[in-house]
């Protein structure tokens, strides 16, 4: 059986290019970039020349890049980096409830630690309205860190619109790029942020680098303690052959960007309209034009998101739901009840994320199995009355 893989906005396959990058940093070229004889030399200038195009690529000179283990890692970076160093100017941080958990924890952690931590609400398309994060300001406030696009639903954030307002009163501004970066053009200056997150597997790179962006004069105290690699921002040995591999990757994705952007668009609103058209009590999470190009959100009442994957899986088809299941019982996401959604229908979502290997015969295979899991699986559940199509539970 053909795997049909849909779940990108999870992981990516590495681009044989990629690879190809990688390799001469995992064998010959092994040399420390520290070191001053050759081998370390070579491997200082690939990472010099990955640092120079990847700053280049989103907007930014290369000494305002950090690379770093990923995107949470990133993430991590910026919002204690800022909290630690500008502790004695004030202690309040403004996120917003839809964070990915690597920004979402990383407050949660701050808060337990004397900060006020702001969460804002989203609308039922999980938009953050400017407005909002202008009135929760406060002379304390000392970061907003709002992400680009959400890894589950697709919601675009107006991400240039809050800069505008953040640059006018000097407060600094993180972004979580790691949906976006190499998907939809993204330009440190046009967003007017001073804090960008990105991760490569997310773009077809390797898994365990990322980067983060830091606007140059922009005060962070570092993580990770000891040698002076990333100027003093993140000691360790640097991950070389990611590095390499990442900046190849970014290169690509953003050279194709706007043919997989258009491809990935039609398959997406094919596979929306589809679904909507023939199952009934569905709905589309998310905003209908403000999202992702490859992300289709999809809530299905009366079932669960789990027995859901798992009969998609029996088919060959790799896709994720926003719920995870703790001892037993079924959590749904923190996104999903945040656009005001009820327990029991959050509980049934699917989330398919298209990538640059989807093809429309992938599309039709999973419009043309659906429906009937979908129908089976309410047939077996006590919320469901198949004749008459209507819960019995109060939704
Ligand atoms: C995947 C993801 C992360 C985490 O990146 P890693 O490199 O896996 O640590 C953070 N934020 C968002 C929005 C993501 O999608």
């Amino acid at each position: 059986m053909k795997q049909i893989y849909l779940d990108h906005a999870a992981t990516t396959p590495m681009r044989p290019e990629v690879l190809q990058a990688m390799l001469p940093f995992l064998q010959a070229q092994f040399g420390n970039p520290s070191s001053i004889y050759q081998t370390g030399r070579e491997a200082q200038t690939a990472m010099d020349g990955a640092r120079d195009k990847v700053a280049k690529l989103i907007g930014a000179s290369a000494r305002e890049v950090v690379f770093t283990a990923g995107g949470s890692e990133a993430d991590n970076l910026a919002i204690k980096g800022v909290a630690s160093a500008l502790r004695s100017k004030g202690n309040h941080i403004i996120t917003s409830a839809i964070e990915h958990h690597a920004v979402y924890y990383t407050c949660k952690y701050l808060e337990k630690h004397g900060f006020r931590i702001t969460v804002l609400p989203v609308d039922a398309h999980g938009l953050v309205d400017p407005a909002a994060v202008a009135s929760a300001l406060t002379s304390d406030t000392i970061l907003v860190t709002i992400m680009h696009a959400n890894n589950e639903i697709g919601t675009i954030q107006p991400i240039a619109e809050i800069g505008r307002i953040l640059q006018e009163r000097s407060i600094l501004f993180h972004t979580d790029a790691v949906q976006t970066v190499g998907h939809i053009p993204v330009d440190v200056d046009q967003l007017g942020v001073d804090l960008l997150s990105l991760s490569a597997h997310k773009f077809y790179g390797p898994k365990g680098v990322g980067a983060l962006y830091v606007r140059r004069g922009t005060r962070l105290d570092p993580l990770i303690h000891g040698g002076g690699q990333e100027a003093n921002r993140r000691a360790g040995t640097e991950n070389v052959a990611g590095i390499a591999g990442l900046a190849v990757a970014l290169e690509l994705a953003v050279a194709e960007m706007d043919v997989m952007a258009a491809q990935q668009q039609r398959l997406r609103d094919k596979l929306i309209d589809g679904v909507l058209q023939t199952i009934s009590h569905t709905r589309l999470n998310g905003h209908p034009e403000k999202r992702l190009p490859g992300n289709v959100n999809l809530c299905f009442e009366f079932i669960e998101g789990e027995s859901l994957l798992l009969n998609l899986d029996m088919q060959g088809i790799a896709a994720s739901s926003g719920s995870a299941c703790t001892s037993g019982s079924l959590e749904p996401s923190h996104v999903l009840l945040a656009l005001g959604l009820p327990h029991e229908i959050a509980h049934g979502s699917l989330r398919l994320t298209l990538g640059r290997d989807t093809s429309p015969a992938d599309i039709d295979v999973v419009l043309d199995v659906l429906p009937g899991i979908v129908d089976k699986l309410r047939r077996m559940s006590p919320l469901y009355d198949a004749d008459t199509a209507v819960s019995k539970a109060r939704l």
